[in-house]
């Protein structure tokens, strides 16, 4: 039974949770789904790829993606801009295909808006103290930016409540087998045939 239209997951919750590895994980076990590559001012990590992880934009460019209204959503998340090129999604929806965002939380609410539709999953770290040892093992953030970051991970998490589903990422293995269990589970709920 094939739908017309695709289903839009939005994967979101605080930075440092493991959205990053879980999606990467989510990808080896589903090749059906397709993955949005994110536009952001943001500078490459080590090992980040142009087009891979994200499409690397200056803030002109940006802007100017914001104003021919290019992003489907977008957000400012600590010093940068981050947002979703608006032409991937629509087209691989309208070709039956599900594809996933994985945003924070400001962006996945307006997603909310515009995509009422979507399947809104928060994916929840097992603490907080868990969480800032996940983002200094990266080791790739200054104090103060952890601090910062632990800071909108706070104020995200008291946005739980705008969700679909609530995933924890004790394991990732566990978290990946949850999703695919409702995305399974979307695509059977008749009132989307
Ligand atoms: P990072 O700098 O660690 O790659 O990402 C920082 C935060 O931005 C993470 O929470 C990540 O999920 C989020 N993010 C990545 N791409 C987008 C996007 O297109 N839109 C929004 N709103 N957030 C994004």
């Amino acid at each position: 039974m094939k739908r017309e239209k695709g289903l839009l997951i939005v994967l979101s919750g605080p930075s440092g949770v493991g959205k990053g590895t879980v999606c990467g994980a989510l990808r080896e076990h589903d090749t059906h789904i397709r993955y949005s590559v994110s536009a952001t001012t943001r500078a490459p990590r080590e090992g980040e790829e142009e087009g891979v992880n994200y499409f690397y934009k200056s803030k002109d460019e940006f802007q100017r993606m914001i104003q021919d209204g290019e992003l489907l959503e977008y957000a400012q998340y600590v010093d940068n801009f981050y947002g979703t090129p608006r032409e991937y999604v629509e087209k691989m929806i309208h070709e039956g295909h599900d594809v996933i965002l994985e945003i924070e939380v400001q962006g996945a609410l307006q997603v909310k808006k515009t995509f009422p539709e979507g399947v809104f999953i928060f994916l929840m770290p097992p603490n907080l103290n868990e969480l800032r040892n996940r983002i200094e093992g990266r080791g790739t953030e200054s104090r103060e930016l952890i601090d910062n970051r632990m800071n909108v991970a706070r104020e995200e998490i008291d946005l739980m409540d705008q969700y679909d589903y609530v995933v924890e990422n004790d394991k990732v293995d566990f978290a990946v087998e949850r999703i695919k269990s409702i995305v399974t589970a979307e695509n059977c709920r008749k009132d989307r045939l």
